[in-house]
């Protein structure tokens, strides 16, 4: 996009965005020049970062796979994202055509662009604040699509370190398991930053006290536990992204899980 098209209400192509930070990293179009700054700024501290991002994606596919497999039809996505390849709704419908999915984001790019790639009559795309659990669910075009009396999957992928305030994560967890009915799941990943000194926390956080999530924060397995509180973690528990139930052949090695190294960990948890 370049900074002269017309813009959503509420967006300044100036201030960088978590949302269009990340689409540069996925190799996406939809983002303007301070995001791509911001993001090579931050790609300079984290090289990985690319390929963090797509075993992001392909973590949440296998995870919204398994859950199709398992019965689980009705998907809410919080902290979408800008539509990319291998959507929710096109990953879900390969195992069960009639998947539901409601995606939900904060920014109105996402927004826009949802609305106009990923609503069909079986998909919606909805503004709202994860920070604010009780509204986002209370949200009326998340009950036009989807049945919270029947299992549902909340997917919290690459969003929870945008909320940095501790009690506030651990609230918005448990309102949102409180809502789920037994067969629901929690599927999160989150950004860690093992063990990096000051200098790289510091170099690495300026970037993204640049957008208007101010900042990213870091959690690792124990405060991830904690949030999964209530709920059942499936195998393999709390790993990187590319550790998560990875497809591979039988003679290839298993993927090392290394904690000191950053990561985006990941978990899966029943209700
Ligand atoms: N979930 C997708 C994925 O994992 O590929 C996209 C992750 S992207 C890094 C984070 C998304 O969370 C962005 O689209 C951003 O706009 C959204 N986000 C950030 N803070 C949010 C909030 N308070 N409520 C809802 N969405 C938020």
């Amino acid at each position: 996009m370049t900074d002269h098209d017309v813009m959503p209400e509420g967006i300044d192509p100036g201030v960088p965005s978590v949302a269009r930070m990340y689409n540069h990293y996925l190799g996406g179009k939809d983002n303007f020049a301070a995001d791509r700054v911001a993001a090579e700024e931050f790609i300079r501290v984290l090289p990985g970062i690319r390929e963090m991002a797509w075993a992001n994606r392909a973590f949440l596919s296998r995870a919204v796979t398994l859950l199709a497999h398992q019965g689980v039809h009705q998907f809410l996505d919080i902290g979408s994202g800008l539509p990319t390849r291998e959507n929710v709704h096109e990953v879900a419908h390969r195992v069960a055509p009639r998947a539901r999915v409601v995606y939900v984001d904060i920014d109105p790019i996402v927004l826009a662009h949802g609305r106009a790639l990923l609503q069909t009559p079986l998909t919606s795309v909805v503004r709202a604040d994860v920070r604010e659990p009780e509204a986002l669910l209370a949200h009326p075009e998340i009950g036009d699509v989807l049945d919270l009396t029947r299992p549902v999957a909340v997917l919290l992928a690459s969003v929870l370190h945008f909320v940095p305030d501790e009690a506030l994560v651990t609230r918005l967890m448990s309102v949102l398991r409180g809502r789920l009915v037994p067969g629901s799941h929690v599927v999160v990943s989150h950004a860690f930053e093992g063990d990096i000194d000051d200098e790289t926390r510091e170099a690495g956080q300026r970037p993204y006290r640049l957008t208007g999530a101010g900042g990213l924060t870091s959690r690792g397995p124990e405060r991830l536990a904690e949030l999964m509180d209530g709920l059942e973690v499936l195998e393999p528990g709390i790993v990187p992204v590319q550790a998560w139930r990875p497809e591979r052949h039988e003679d290839e090695e298993e993927v090392p899980v290394d904690l000191t190294l950053p990561a985006i960990l990941a978990v899966v948890g029943r209700r």
